[in-house]
């Protein structure tokens, strides 16, 4: 196999890099300079030694408890439980929120056979059971996938005298929180009611 055939696969395996896509990046790296072509090369290296999931919450970062978990000033018992650690991110922008965070790494999605179980659930749930949280935000996207797994994460939670409430208001069905600006996200999460 070509060097050039080798490196396309590669990238092809990229989260939303199709075969047209990874031709074009493909060929586009081997025209570059040999320096940026090495710093490209090493920031991906790097990432993938200096950055794992959070033991706690699941948040990527460069250490381990995050900087949100090992934060003796944030509110250990309010905990916002996000998709992904881009929408975290995207909700810490908005400074409206000082509780903890839980990262699911993705949403129940049937089709694809994606159940709760599949998801990094169990930390969260250890800790309710514990009664070590009293109110959990539960900021999936408020899209099909992302409504089905609020649901079915507030009937768990319930179970265990946690209080569920979810984002709501200022938040556009179908829409993305990534994409939210901070003032949408930040009144989405003032708003937020009891999960029914
Ligand atoms: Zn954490």
């Amino acid at each position: 196999m070509s060097v050039l055939r080798e490196l396309i696969d590669q990238l092809q395996e990229l989260p939303g890099i199709g075969p047209k896509s990874a031709e074009r990046i493909g060929y586009w790296i081997v025209r570059q300079p040999a320096e940026v072509v090495r710093a490209l090369a090493s920031a991906i290296e790097t990432s993938a030694q200096g950055i794992s999931p959070c033991g706690l919450c699941g948040h990527v970062d460069e250490t381990d408890p995050c900087r949100y978990c090992g934060d003796e000033t944030r509110d250990p018992r309010t905990v916002c439980v996000v998709e992904s650690s881009r929408d975290l991110e995207a909700l810490e922008g908005t400074g409206e929120f000082h509780g903890r965070y839980h990262v699911l790494g993705g949403r129940v999605a049937p089709v694809e056979g994606v159940a709760l179980r599949d998801l990094n659930v169990s930390g969260l749930m250890d800790r309710a059971r514990a009664g070590e949280i009293d109110e959990v935000v539960v900021a999936t996207n408020p899209t099909f996938e992302g409504e089905a797994t609020a649901a079915m994460l507030g009937k768990e939670l319930v179970k265990h005298g946690v209080r569920v409430t979810r984002i709501a208001r200022g938040v556009p069905s179908g829409g993305e929180i990534v994409h939210m600006n901070a003032a949408v996200l930040g009144d989405a999460l003032r708003g937020r009611g009891e999960l029914d």
